[in-house]
C-alpha cells in the first residue's frame, strides 16, 4: 500500500510538472500568434511569412492541447484509483511505458491496435 501511495505521488508530480510546461507553452504561442497579427505589414512576403508562422504556432499548440488534455485525464484517473490501467482494455499498462509516457491510456497492444487503425 505505502509504495502503491508513493508511486501515485511520482506520477503525480510528473503530470503536475507536464501539466504547467504545456499550459505555459499553450498560453505562450497564443499570445505569439496574436503578436505575429499585430506586428503584420502590408508587405506581402511579410505577409507570407506571418501566415506560416501562425500555421506553425497552432500547429505546436493543437498538439500541446492534445498532450494537454491527456495529462489532464491521467490525473482524474490518479484520482479515482484508475490510473496505470488501460481505458482500453482496463490491463496494466506496462511500467516501461508510463515511465516514458505518464499520461498513457493505452497498454502497448492497445495502443498499436489503434495507431493501425483497429481500436
Ligand atoms: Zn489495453
Amino acid at each position: 500500500m505505502d509504495m502503491d501511495k508513493k508511486k501515485a505521488e511520482y506520477y503525480k508530480k510528473r503530470l503536475v510538472t507536464t501539466q504547467d510546461d504545456l499550459l505555459r507553452l499553450v498560453t505562450k504561442s497564443e499570445r505569439d500568434g496574436r503578436e505575429a497579427d499585430e506586428e503584420a505589414t502590408q508587405d506581402i512576403a511579410d505577409k507570407a511569412a506571418n501566415s506560416y508562422t501562425k500555421e506553425f504556432l497552432f500547429h505546436q499548440s493543437d498538439e500541446n492541447r492534445r498532450v494537454l488534455q491527456m495529462v489532464n485525464e491521467a490525473l482524474e484517473r490518479l484520482k479515482n484509483g484508475t490510473y496505470g490501467l488501460c481505458v482500453s482494455c482496463q490491463g496494466e499498462v506496462q511500467v516501461k511505458r508510463l515511465e516514458a509516457v505518464p499520461w498513457a491510456r493505452h497498454c502497448i497492444e492497445c495502443q498499436e491496435k489503434q495507431d493501425q487503425g483497429l481500436l
